[in-house]
């Protein structure tokens, strides 16, 4: 299985894996995106394959694949949280004996937002685990995960992929070197955030809204500013939105200042250099940091939008 970018990682799971000292519990700790999920898969080849995931048997390929019986992905599922109900089913499921060999694993993807109950009941089984069990949890932060969950698992901290490592395995899934390149400096080789826009997924629709916000400045159509921005269903969307605006905008005080734009945005980066000056421009980067930073989005989208729109428009 190739990873991208995790050559030492992999080595040194691979060594521990060969003296049979893989930890019944492991953690995985690394930035959204890093490529915690494939890591996990490799460790579940390493527990279920018999030739030290070698990619090439039956157990190997129906994990990479998310189709072994007995690797058992958990997600949080309502608003990011893990829900009781789904808990208390993955729960029962793990006094089951495994399918096909003799273990069975579970891997809990973003630990970090299961609840402090949800935990405590891993605890038992994370102390003292039926031989048939293994555990891999994943999260980008730590610091939410207990003290006596930590102190039970044994931590791996998986590092970025890099952009030379993100463009390759873009390549090597069929996609366009010229975007690959593209892609993986814009999101400083995260893979996931790549994918998510060469899919057309809701990422690519975020990139277009910054567009039309960014479109509708360089019109100085206030109201399109702010009703592109307001349509947003919730924080994180309106937080990565302001960033790829804030991108275009960025491109337009480079364009302004002779340089050249990097972002998806460039046609409406050149507007917005042409249509305002330097000072106004920077005005609005301002702007872009500061609502990013103020507690007012939290509380109402709207309003920050109108905010906003006044602000970069002179008010
Ligand atoms: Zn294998």
């Amino acid at each position: 299985m190739k990873l991208y970018g995790k050559d030492g990682l992999k080595q040194r799971l691979e060594s521990i894996a060969a003296k049979g000292r893989l930890s019944h519990a492991i953690l995985l700790s690394g930035h959204e995106g890093c490529g915690k999920k494939s890591l996990a898969r490799y460790i579940a080849q390493l527990f279920l394959c018999e030739n030290n995931a070698c990619g090439q048997c039956a157990a190997c390929r129906n994990i990479e694949h998310d189709g072994h019986p007995d690797v058992i992905f958990v997600k949080a599922q309502c608003e990011g949280k893990y829900s009781m109900e789904k808990f208390r089913e993955v729960m029962r499921g793990t006094v089951i004996k495994p399918n096909n060999g003799d273990l069975k694993i579970y891997v809990f993807e973003e630990a970090d937002t299961m609840l402090p109950q949800h935990l405590n009941a891993l605890l038992k089984l994370i102390e003292e685990p039926p031989g048939h069990l293994r555990f891999i949890f994943t999260c980008e932060n730590t610091s939410l995960i207990p003290e006596t969950v930590l102190s039970r698992v044994t931590e791996f901290e998986v590092p970025d992929t890099g952009v030379q490592d993100c463009i390759q395995c873009l390549v090597d899934g069929g996609a366009d070197p010229k975007k690959a390149k593209e892609l993986s400096e814009m999101f400083a080789g995260n893979i996931a955030k790549c994918r998510a826009v060469l899919d057309g997924g809701s990422e690519t629709k975020l990139i277009e809204t910054a567009q039309n916000a960014a479109s509708a400045i360089g019109r100085h159509d206030k109201f399109g500013v702010a009703s592109a921005l307001a349509e947003q269903s919730g924080r994180a969307e309106f937080a990565q939105v302001m960033e790829y605006l804030s991108r275009i905008i960025r491109d337009a005080l480079a364009i302004r200042c002779g340089g050249e734009a990097e972002f998806f945005g460039g046609k409406e980066a050149k507007k917005i250099a042409e249509s305002f000056s330097e000072n106004e421009i920077l005005t609005m980067l301002d702007t872009s940091f500061e609502v990013a930073k103020n507690e007012i989005y939290n509380l109402n989208l709207p309003l920050t939008a109108a905010y906003f729109t006044s602000k970069i428009f002179g008010g």
